[in-house]
């Protein structure tokens, strides 16, 4: 295993669905511990770059590195870890935090082998992480939707994933439960875990994120830090000519 590889090296790529593309030439790559949240318009293949990433979106053309193997090769999907865009876990799931959590380890053990002590634990670390340890043995549809969002989190951590991947992480929750993400994504960042967040909501993440990737219509349209990321606002406002320099 190549632990000095980049976490996520993508090179002229193109992803999409059923033969069409809707994200291409893309270049980019993201060395471990880093947080970077991808914006953009609604639309323009966000959802499709973090998909393409995890297999879930067809990759058409040029090369992906994940943690240092081709996406094809990589045989521990449990690696990287995904938080997929969804409001809530309500619609009829019953089931307990802890059951949810534990179901993100199913695909780290034969599905004949009982859960171990082990893996009980790290659901409750898991938990722990996320501040729900009181809340293990609640139905999760008896959980507040900022409740829910961390059980998600929780369930992508824990198989101690390398590369976490989040979909919208603090959307539609209120801002109490906002705050309370963005401290569970600061300490994930703090602990090195490579973090790709797509967000509308830079300001929750103020301080946490230390990249920013923009989006727009299928392409990367800035790649740089959060500072030069206003700079490039700025100056798409100028030359919209909605702002007098
Ligand atoms: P964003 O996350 O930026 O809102 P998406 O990646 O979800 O954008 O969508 C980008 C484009 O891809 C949209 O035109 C959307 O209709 C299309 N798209 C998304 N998912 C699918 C799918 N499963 N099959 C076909 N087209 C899709």
């Amino acid at each position: 295993m190549n632990t000095s590889a980049p976490a996520l090296n993508l090179h002229q790529v193109a992803f999409g669905y059923r033969g069409q593309a809707v994200v291409t030439d893309v270049d980019l790559v993201v060395t471990r511990g880093q947080v970077i949240a991808v914006l953009g318009p609604n639309g323009s293949g966000k959802t499709t770059l973090v998909k393409g990433l995890l297999g879930l979106a067809e990759h058409l053309s040029g090369e992906v590195e994940v943690l240092g193997a081709p996406l094809a090769r990589l045989r521990d999907r449990t690696r990287l870890g995904y938080v997929p865009q969804r409001h809530t876990l309500n619609g009829g799931v019953r089931a307990t935090a802890s059951e949810i959590v534990a179901t993100g380890l199913l695909a780290t053990r034969p599905w004949w082998r009982p859960a171990r002590a082990a893996d009980h634990q790290a659901v409750h670390r898991a938990l722990e992480i996320v501040g729900l340890a009181d809340r293990a043995r609640f139905d999760v549809d008896t959980l507040s939707g900022g409740q829910q969002r961390r059980v998600l989190i929780a369930r992508a951590l824990v198989a101690n994933p390398e590369v976490l991947v989040m979909d919208e992480p603090t959307a539609g929750v209120d801002s109490a439960s906002q705050v309370i993400l963005a401290g569970v994504l600061q300490q994930l960042g703090a602990a090195g875990t490579t973090m790709l967040i797509v967000t509308h909501e830079l300001t929750a993440l103020r301080g946490i994120v230390d990249r920013i990737v923009e989006v727009d219509s299928g392409h990367l349209t800035f790649d740089g830090s959060p500072q030069g990321y206003a700079e490039h606002q700025r100056r798409q406002a100028l030359l919209a000519g909605r702002v007098q320099s």
